[in-house]
């Protein structure tokens, strides 16, 4: 199976993946977290990207193409995956369908621009697991440091306000379309985040199964 999630910075695509990964053992394709990894080893490309992710903007769609390219050809991915971040416009979109890829659903995580504000500014993330935390709503156990490694967390550089009211602008201008573009093939599947994180994943995982 080769599911699409979609939806707002911040909108829980890493939790709500994490979610159907474990009960499809399916791999999570993040080309976030791709292109931190190339920023963070410091790889030519790295450098090329930086200034983009930083300025909260998107990477230019050849340079993400070919990332996620030369990462599906990995033998995790040849079951299906979980495509989380990507694409995040309509000539990735394509760039799928010219890769010969069919996608089976689109999983669109629906939550307000305020409250995707409020979480990610209050994000704190574990460099060396990914976890990811809220100092207010889903603290960790002891503060700044992730339950399962006990490393310190960070704020993500992109998470700092003006970035956030960027990422959610481009978000609106150049992946929002996609929703009418998978609504039109019948994948999409709309999910209301709701207040509680295991009731959004229970609406996620049936979204999943549905026809
Ligand atoms: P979030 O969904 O919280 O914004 P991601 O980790 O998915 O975070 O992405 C972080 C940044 O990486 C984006 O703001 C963008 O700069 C870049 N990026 C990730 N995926 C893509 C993509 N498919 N196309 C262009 N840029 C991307
Ligand atoms: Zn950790």
């Amino acid at each position: 199976m080769k599911l699409i999630l979609l939806g707002a910075p911040g909108a829980g695509k890493g939790t709500h993946g994490a979610a159907i990964r474990d009960q499809y053992h399916l791999p999570i394709i993040s080309t976030g977290d791709l292109i931190r990894k190339a920023i963070q080893s410091g790889t030519d490309l790295g450098e090329k990207v930086k200034s983009y992710v930083s300025a909260g903007q998107l990477v230019p769609d050849e340079i993400v193409i070919n990332i996620l390219k030369e990462r599906l050809q990995q033998p995790d991915c040849q079951d299906g995956y979980i495509l989380d971040g990507f694409p995040r416009t309509i000539a990735q979109a394509r760039a799928l369908e010219e890769m010969g890829i069919v996608i089976d659903r689109v999983i669109d995580l629906e939550v307000d621009d305020q409250s995707i504000v409020e979480r990610l500014s209050g994000r704190l993330v574990c460099s060396a697991c990914g976890a990811s935390y809220h100092t207010k709503y889903s603290p960790p156990k002891e503060p700044n440091l992730c339950d399962n490694c006990k490393k310190p967390l960070s704020r993500r550089q992109d998470d700092e306000p003006a970035t956030i009211l960027e990422r959610l602008r481009v978000y609106h201008e150049q992946t929002e379309p996609l929703k009418d573009y998978y609504e039109a093939q019948g994948k999409l599947r709309r999910v209301i985040g709701q207040e509680q994180v295991q009731d959004t994943t229970r609406l996620v995982l049936a979204a999943v199964a549905s026809e």
